[in-house]
């Protein structure tokens, strides 16, 4: 199948984008976020053969499909169910854990900023437990990844990280940033901005 259309589409300061491909009459409209499935739905129709193709993206047979991913966007349909899936496996630790994003059941645990991080092998999707206790570094740290999570990158001041959270004496600024960024599967930029240097993050 072929893109013949992309529309952008915002939710929840996200840049979506429906995608609409074709391969004759056939149509299969998707979303996505980040140029990746936002979920696991397509929605497809076979127009017949009859239509005129330069006139099938005006028609309401594709642009309810349209209106269809976006709703299920907005509604969290896949979200819901993949979090229903989840909530019926067994419960013991391991086997409680599903990736949120595919249902993927292989999941890599590590301890990362004293709370576990979770990585799906087949997705690479990237979350975090829930804290027993935090603390203003932590709070710093926890800000950065969940703006990540949230809106896709998140921008700090350097000299925000540099005076809390990387100033450790015998180690300098950048192997400290670098780490932690491994640790935490981000990638990050620096940015000169008026007043000063920025670290932009993302994964
Ligand atoms: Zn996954």
């Amino acid at each position: 199948m072929e893109i013949i259309k992309k529309i952008p589409f915002e939710f929840e300061n996200n840049d979506y984008q429906i995608r609409i491909y074709s391969n004759a009459w056939d149509f299969e409209v998707k979303a996505f976020l980040n140029d990746k499935p936002a979920n696991g739905y397509s929605y497809r129709v076979s127009l017949p053969t009859a239509i005129d193709l330069r006139m099938a993206l005006e028609l309401d047979a594709i642009q309810m499909l349209v209106e269809d991913a976006k709703r299920d966007v907005v509604e969290k349909t896949w979200e819901r169910y993949v979090d229903a899936y989840i909530a019926t496996l067994k419960k013991t630790p391991q086997e409680s854990l599903g990736c949120r994003k595919c249902g993927s059941r292989n999941i890599l645990s590590t301890r990362v900023d004293e709370r576990d991080m979770y990585e799906c092998s087949d997705c690479l999707n990237v979350w975090y437990g829930k804290r027993e206790w935090t603390s203003g570094p932590l709070t710093i740290l926890d800000d950065i990844t969940d703006g990540v999570e949230k809106s896709g990158a998140y921008e700090i001041h350097a000299e925000i990280l540099l005076n809390t959270v990387f100033n450790g004496r015998n180690i300098s600024f950048d192997t400290q940033l670098k780490n932690w960024a491994n640790q935490n599967k981000l990638k990050y930029k620096q940015i000169q901005k008026q007043d000063g240097v920025y670290i932009k993050f993302k994964r």
